[in-house]
């Protein structure tokens, strides 16, 4: 999948995220933010002026969030900036409970933010049996590479396969190569390996 097919996701089909940001006190904290809009550009919330979400944010511009609906879960870490009124007419128009929640001209109290230079993780467990996972970015955010993968010096002894919650190692081949978007990341595989050729990264 794109990008964007994550993205729309996030916001069409989960919608309710918790977003984190550090206290005053130095440690995380949280609270539950719908995520209104999504572009080529990045996803779209907004918050009141008033709030200490806003003062962290304006403060801090950098968010981590996760979402889960229907056994699908979205994280998204990444930059975060004030685009003010930009995109708050239209936010109220795709999503008509704000209009309840801020009648008339009290939507005024609201800015509009755009996370932005973000990378996203998709995990999909609907199929408990055969799990889904997968990265995206974001803007200019790189995907940093981490898991496990089997390096050169396997011999294909299949050693690590049975130990595998899903299965998911193909020891068809030599070096024998770990099916990246169904891996739990859970390390079982390591320490029966033989050859000690397993390695985590990230
Ligand atoms: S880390 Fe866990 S899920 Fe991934 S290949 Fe190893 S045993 Fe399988
Ligand atoms: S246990 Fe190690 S050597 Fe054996 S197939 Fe798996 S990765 Fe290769």
């Amino acid at each position: 999948m794109e990008s964007i097919d994550y993205l729309k996701i996030l916001v069409e089909d989960i919608h309710s995220t918790v977003v984190a940001t550090i206290g005053k006190d130095g440690h995380p904290v949280t609270r539950c933010i719908d995520m209104m809009l999504y572009d080529e550009n990045g996803v779209y919330f907004l918050t009141a002026k008033g709030k200490e979400f806003y003062t962290q944010l304006m403060g801090q511009k950098y968010i981590s969030l996760s979402a889960i609906r229907d056994q699908k879960c979205i994280s998204l870490s990444g930059k975060v900036e004030n685009i003010g009124s930009q995109k708050l007419d239209e936010i109220f128009e795709a999503d008509p409970y704000m209009q309840k929640i801020y009648p008339g001209d009290t939507r005024s109290a609201l800015e509009v933010f755009r996370i932005y230079d973000a990378e996203g993780n998709f995990f999909d467990i609907s199929n408990p049996s055969h799990v889904k996972r997968g990265t995206f970015t974001i803007g200019n955010a790189k995907i940093r590479l981490s898991g496990y993968f089997i390096g050169e010096g396997c011999t294909g002894c299949g050693a690590c396969l049975p130990v595998c919650p899903q299965e998911c190692i193909d020891i068809s081949k030599i070096p024998a190569v770990i099916v990246q978007d169904c891996c739990l990341h859970c390390g079982r595989c390591v320490p029966v390996c033989p050859e000690k050729v397993i390695r985590k990264v990230g």
